[in-house]
């Protein structure tokens, strides 16, 4: 606290990442990043780009990069002018929160969720009614349109598949969703959706309403580069740049845009990587029940699974020190004894079962 502090900075309650370690040896499976590197064409994509005209500013609009991801969402005819690009997903969200999401009514997000929410909520001034999951962790769709027709709303977010439950929600619910709720803008956070979940992109054109969220930190392992995007009706991607455009020229920088291109460009390795986390997942999956865990059905890059008899919290302590990071959340106290484990290499799947062996 000072007295040279804003009064917004006294209010804010910042998100906490998980974890980056400065210790070697670690099976770190707290983050969801990816456990295979970037496509080798990302690399030399990067390497091409250490050159002079690094004293360039980088191009303000990322055309070319906008160019890219078009084509890659080319099957749903998602033009240039229907992409936003920045800083990692997280900034663009930011952008989203600000731009589309500020209304006067309240915004509506699940009570389990991705916890950079209430905080944009903070930082933006923004107030926000969350929307409970049932029994089983699901979104239901119902609660929202119930929501959504006697009071009205700001705007509707969501990851999907959810975080930190990794369940996914069918496209026919979110389009019933869109369908009842026209006067609301609806996000739809995809940054796993590549790992078995369908994507809300085939709907984009026909539902103005609908933005949706994309990062190359998950799926296509640039956590490290920051590059995330949003796609939409070109209406709600003009209100995105106005933010931008008042916020920071420059947001993707010369390198970003580079690899970021390279990796849209290179679909066999992000088939075949996503491919690979998705087998480990499933072999994990099947080597966690037989220990006694009951695991939420995933369509994201970990699982959330939690101990017939052991308390999380404890557990994760446990599995801390014999060199395994997962995540944990102590709130709210239906998912308290919940961990939140990233899929690794198959090689790290190991470790962690015969660490929790010898655990339990
Ligand atoms: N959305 C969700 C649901 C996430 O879990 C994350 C990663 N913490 C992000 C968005 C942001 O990812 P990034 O900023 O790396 O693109």
């Amino acid at each position: 606290m000072s007295k040279f502090w804003s009064s917004i900075v006294h209010k804010l309650t910042p998100y906490v990442p998980g974890e980056q370690p400065k210790l070697d040896n670690l099976v770190k499976l707290n983050t969801n990043e990816n456990p295979y590197g970037p496509s080798p064409k990302v690399i030399e994509a990067l390497k091409a780009e250490a050159a002079d005209s690094l004293r360039l500013y980088p191009d303000p609009n990322s055309d070319a990069l906008k160019a890219a991801i078009s084509q890659t969402h080319g099957a749903y005819g998602i033009a240039s002018n229907q992409v936003f690009v920045g800083n990692g997903s997280d900034e663009v969200l930011a952008h989203v929160f600000q731009a589309l999401l500020k209304h006067d009514l309240p915004l509506l997000f699940p009570d389990i969720s991705y916890s950079f929410y209430p905080v944009y909520c903070g930082l933006y001034e923004i107030s926000y009614e969350t929307i409970p999951l049932n029994e089983q962790f699901e979104i239901q769709v119902d609660d929202y349109i119930e929501r959504y027709n006697t009071k009205k709303c700001g705007g509707i977010i969501f990851p999907n598949p959810n975080a930190p439950t990794g369940i996914p929600l069918a496209l026919a619910e979110i389009e019933r969703l869109l369908k009842a709720s026209t006067e609301s803008v609806v996000v739809v956070d995809e940054a796993y959706v590549d790992f078995g979940t369908e994507s809300a992109v085939s709907l984009i054109n026909t539902y103005p309403n609908l933005l949706v969220t994309h990062t190359l930190s998950k799926a296509r392992s640039l956590a490290g580069l920051r590059v995330g995007y949003a796609l939409g009706n070109a209406d709600l991607i003009q209100a995105l740049t106005r933010v931008k455009d008042s916020f920071n020229s420059y947001p993707v920088d010369r390198f970003a845009s580079a690899g970021a291109i390279a990796s849209m460009q290179d679909m066999t390795y992000f088939n075949e990587t996503c491919a690979k986390v998705i087998k480990t997942r499933d072999v994990l999956v099947r080597d966690l029940k037989t220990l006694g865990f009951k695991i939420l059905p995933s369509g994201a890059n970990f699982i959330f699974a939690k101990h017939a008899t052991q308390n999380g919290e404890e557990l994760t302590a446990k599995l801390r020190k014999k060199n395994i990071i997962v995540r944990h959340f102590k709130k709210p106290v239906r998912i308290a004894d919940y961990l939140r484990i990233t899929i690794g290499t198959d090689e790290q799947s190991v470790a962690l079962i015969s660490a929790l062996n010898e655990i339990l």
